[in-house]
């Protein structure tokens, strides 16, 4: 810390107290130069940053939007909930540890998939094969669902279209 009589700075800190239920640090510093005394509060930083989106709308982070992602992807994978939410407890970790106001979707996009690769390599080439061609988490999970809703009609219409010989084609 800048020393606020003479500008040093280098100090040293005499005395640490938690206040507001560990929510800040108070400190006593004293110049290393000049021996004034004075105090520094530290809190800790949780805002996380605004989600620039690609036609450059900017939204808050929102978890939920992670979250809901991952589990399209991890759609019938041996993959727990815990696990889901683990993940986005780590991107969402990862975000407000960069300490940027602004960020990319794209980039938590490459976050989301940097962790699903260490968990489910079915789950990774699922997200990464949708997020590399739309390099948007919002479009992606717009498109991805449709792709489920595709293919659960065309689950549900598969019999149909594919109805069994009659047992007299058979010899
Ligand atoms: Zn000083």
């Amino acid at each position: 810390m800048r020393c606020p009589a003479c500008g040093h700075l280098a100090d040293k800190v005499v005395d640490s107290r938690v206040a507001k239920d560990g929510l800040i640090t108070r400190r006593r510093r004293v110049c290393e130069d000049c021996d004034r005394r004075y105090t520094t509060y530290e809190r800790i930083e949780i805002e996380l940053p605004y989600i620039i989106k690609k036609d450059g709308r900017r939204e808050a982070f929102d978890r939920a939007k992670i979250t809901s992602g991952l589990k399209r992807a991890c759609e019938k994978r041996p993959i727990s909930m815990e696990q889901i939410d683990h993940v986005a407890s780590d991107v969402e970790r990862a975000l407000a540890e960069r300490g940027e106001k602004e960020v990319a979707s794209r980039e938590i996009g490459a976050t989301v998939m940097l962790k699903l690769k260490d968990l489910d390599e079915v789950a990774y080439v699922r997200f990464a094969s949708v997020y590399r061609a739309f390099r948007d988490v919002s479009e992606f999970m717009e498109e991805l669902e449709q792709l489920i809703q595709r293919r659960r009609k065309r689950v549900r219409r598969g019999p149909k279209r594919h109805p069994q010989r009659p047992s007299s084609a058979r010899r």
